[in-house]
């Protein structure tokens, strides 16, 4: 199927639509983006979603593509042209197209817009029946993680990496401590049934779907504490799970080779994902 895609300004059949071969995103990752899932042709936690934009765009110093409302009917727009129904939608936002240079073109230079969708499904996977294995790579990314940009480079190398040693994906690992995934956050339950989850920094990126979980985590008076743990934690633990937009809630049952728990996914992991889902339904838009 020919997707309908959004390219600064207009809606065109994926095989028609161009952006510059002078864009900032192409040539510098001068550029951050989002991805919003989509249930039932709805939109889930899209405020949170263009929180984090305004905030990856400031950090950058980048321009502002459209109002919150006008990105909203974008979205809204392709998932219709789309007849996306369960799925994401991806949103990069670059620093535009100038002459090559390091230093960053004029301010009144126009932002680069792009959207598209994908087909996915969401709700029922696989992975979140089986669980996924993964194995731990040093962090080797910069040290604003925090910012949503394009710069996935590193996390591409790392997953690859992580299939071809037979696993699903990497966590990746600085100064003895677990960082996040590759393109999820990392969570464990320990001996106790805390949820034990690194606080926000700048050395991961600030997940919408992490900080819906430990929203619902503290309704559903599950004990949480916000710290890093270390690889040999994790394996210790007795659940282990990842978050994001595309996964959800999604258990790890192996680590480096080592079974966490008893190797299948584990009873609270399972509870967030139900959970997760069902208020991502009642309250996507
Ligand atoms: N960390 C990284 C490095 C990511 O790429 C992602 C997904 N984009 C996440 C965490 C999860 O964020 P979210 O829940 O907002 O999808």
């Amino acid at each position: 199927m020919v997707r309908t895609v959004y390219v600064n300004g207009a809606f065109r059949p994926e095989n028609e639509a161009c952006v510059s071969v002078f864009d900032r995103g192409f040539l510098f990752a001068d550029a951050v983006y989002e991805v919003t899932s989509v249930l039932s042709g709805r939109l889930v936690d899209f405020k949170a979603h263009m929180a984090r934009l305004r905030r990856s765009l400031s950090e950058l110093g980048l321009r502002k593509p459209a109002s919150e409302d006008e990105l909203l009917a974008i979205h809204r727009e392709l998932v219709s042209r789309n007849d996306l129904d369960e799925g994401l939608v991806y949103m990069q936002v670059t620093r535009g197209a100038a002459d090559r240079d390091f230093l960053f073109p004029p301010d009144d230079t126009p932002p680069g817009l792009v959207l598209f969708t994908q087909t996915s499904n969401l709700r029922v996977r696989p992975q979140a029946e089986t669980g996924i294995r993964i194995v731990s790579i040093p962090d080797l990314r910069w040290q604003r993680r925090d910012i949503k940009t394009v710069q996935l480079l590193y996390p591409s190398m790392a997953k690859t990496e992580a299939k071809r040693r037979g696993a699903d994906d990497a966590w990746l690992v600085e100064d003895g401590v677990v960082t996040e995934g590759t393109s999820n956050n990392a969570h464990i339950v320990n001996a106790e049934g805390t949820l034990v989850t690194r606080d926000l920094s700048h050395a991961i990126l600030h997940g919408i779907t992490r900080a819906a979980m430990l929203r619902l985590a503290e309704e559903n008076d599950i004990p949480v504490e916000l710290r890093s743990f270390s690889l040999e934690e994790a394996q210790a633990a007795r659940e282990a799970f990842i978050t994001s937009a595309s996964a959800f809630v999604t258990p790890v049952v192996e680590i480096d080779g080592r079974p966490v728990g008893d190797g299948t996914p584990g009873p609270i992991t399972r509870k967030l994902r139900q959970i997760y889902i069902a208020e991502a339904e009642r309250t996507a838009i």
